[in-house]
């Protein structure tokens, strides 16, 4: 006898959506996705993959910067020849999001998934159950339903984004030109990302912050680093700093701030987080819970409150990287297809923040461990005495371990170096596979190469790691 395949209906074609259509194709469903925007969702076509091309840009330009101290010259008779040509900066991060996700609409089209470009909703189908989803007057009936329909960016309450001078992070690569007076309102890892980008492609930044430092939820040692190389490039921190609005004045913007001080520029970005993409899609209706900020509550195994409806990515708020989105969607996809499954670990997530240098970490985080939430010992190498970070002029950074008293297990790590979020891996590795710092140790790494600090991290920190908490 052969059993039906079981249908599987996707609203959302993002890293949550698109990563779960594969899984259930290749587990022999039947898949549709329904996706408004383009496949990759926003992950590929407005945040991510836009947001990490032009910072590839950026980081050239500040390794080009320090070509002097390298003994390389960059100028033609005391002209400088280094210059950022806007639109075809642009151009280019706009082509290649659009070729990335003509990969994976290729990708599904191969592995047989039927894709609806349309706006769709929720709606009851037979005997009352929720897994139908409309879509452009087509109807999609399933066994299993997954909403993953992500976020979108919020503004100030007094100063709607215009495309022209007050914007969202989705509207800057339609600017004709390099802002000249960049104000980045917001220092989370958006606003820092974008403030580190500008300032070093040329513009003048100004990145307000309503908290005491830059990346407040973030280890407080590598922010300072961070907001450090921040101010010595020239940038324009102001902490402390809440912007209540944002007003067009001429040919520039004016941010007002809480205690009544403007500060004034060319063009505004608004950082100021994300709201979910959860009203209008019948999810009410369907008896879906919300939270009180509009993200759907789903639990280890993205199950939403109602049987067979899954949600996975952004729209959940859990953690908003396109990796848990896509981890999230395959977990669903394997339970709702009766595979067996583990459910989600937040505490292995490995995150980065593309500043220059960068940030990345793993595991147990430096507050958990000042609270005594959890016991550590934790050591921090600067970089600069790094070998290889001293050939390559990098003198900001540092890489830090946290292992467990007695056993020496990997507990969690920071790293804070240009391309930390390829150094982050065997730490991340550690953590997922029980590994302790001993065998970190006694592992060869490369003479010289800054992931040599990892391996020298592991070897120090069990002999001269302070214990965090006794
Ligand atoms: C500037 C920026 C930079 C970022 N950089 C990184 C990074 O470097 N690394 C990282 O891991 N994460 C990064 N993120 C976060 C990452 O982009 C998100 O976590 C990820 O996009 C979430 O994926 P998703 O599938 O939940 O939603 P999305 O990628 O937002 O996709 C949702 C899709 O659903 C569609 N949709 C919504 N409603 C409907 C509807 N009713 N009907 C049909 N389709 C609908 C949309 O059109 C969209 O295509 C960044 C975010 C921002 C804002």
């Amino acid at each position: 006898m052969t059993l039906p395949r079981p249908r599987v209906a996707i609203l959302g074609g993002g890293p949550g959506g698109y990563e779960a259509a594969l899984v259930a194709s290749q587990l022999g469903a039947e898949v549709t996705v329904v996706d408004e925007d383009g496949l990759g969702g926003a992950c590929v076509l407005t945040d991510c993959v836009p947001s990490k091309t032009l910072i590839e840009s950026s980081s050239t330009m500040t390794s080009l910067g320090r070509a002097a101290s390298l003994g390389l010259q960059l100028a033609d008779g005391g002209n400088p020849v280094l210059g950022v040509d806007a639109p075809a900066l642009y151009a280019r991060i706009k082509a290649l999001a659009a070729d990335q996700s003509n990969d994976i609409a290729e990708h599904m089209t191969a592995e047989g998934i039927r894709v609806i470009q349309a706006r769709g909703r929720l709606a009851a189908g037979p005997l009352g159950t929720p897994h139908t989803i409309e879509a452009d007057g087509a109807t999609v009936q399933a066994d299993a339903v997954l909403i993953a329909t992500g976020a979108a960016p919020r503004a100030l309450s007094d100063g709607a984004p215009d495309g022209e001078r007050i914007l969202t992070c989705r509207q800057i690569y339609d600017l004709p030109e390099l802002p000249p007076e960049l104000v980045v309102v917001g220092s989370g890892v958006t606003g820092a990302e974008f403030a580190s980008a500008f300032q070093a492609l040329g513009s003048q930044v100004t990145l307000v912050s309503s908290r005491e430092r830059v990346l407040p939820h973030e280890d407080k040692d590598a922010a300072v680093v961070i907001e450090g190389v921040f101010r010595r490039r020239g940038m324009n921190v102001l902490g402390k700093s809440r912007a209540e609005s944002v007003r067009r004045k001429g040919d520039g913007v004016v941010v007002t701030l809480a205690d009544g001080r403007e500060v004034a520029g060319s063009h505004c970005l608004l950082t100021v987080g994300m709201a979910p993409c959860t009203t209008g899609i019948g999810l009410a209706e369907a008896g879906v819970h919300l939270d009180s900020r509009g993200f759907i509550e789903v639990d280890r195994v993205s199950r939403t409150s109602v049987p067979g409806v899954y949600a996975a990515g952004d729209c959940t708020g859990v953690l908003m990287l396109a990796s848990v989105a896509a981890m999230q969607g395959r977990i669903a996809m394997w339970h709702a297809l009766g595979e067996s499954v583990h459910p989600i670990r937040l505490s292995h997530v490995a995150s980065t923040i593309f500043t220059d240098p960068e940030i990345a970490s793993v595991g147990v985080s430096q507050a958990t461990v000042d609270r005594g939430e959890v016991p550590a010992r934790v050591v921090k190498l600067p970089l600069a005495t790094n070998p290889r970070a001293k050939m390559g002029g990098f003198r900001d950074g540092f890489v830090k371990v946290f292992a467990r008293p007695g056993t020496g297990l990997v507990l969690g790590g920071v790293v804070v170096a240009p391309r930390a979020s390829e150094l982050i891996l065997p730490l991340s590795i550690a953590i997922e596979q029980n590994l302790s710092v001993e065998q970190i140790a006694h592992t060869f790494s490369i003479y010289p190469s800054l992931s040599g600090s990892v391996t020298e991290a592991a070897r120090t920190v069990m002999e001269f790691g302070t214990d965090a908490i006794a």
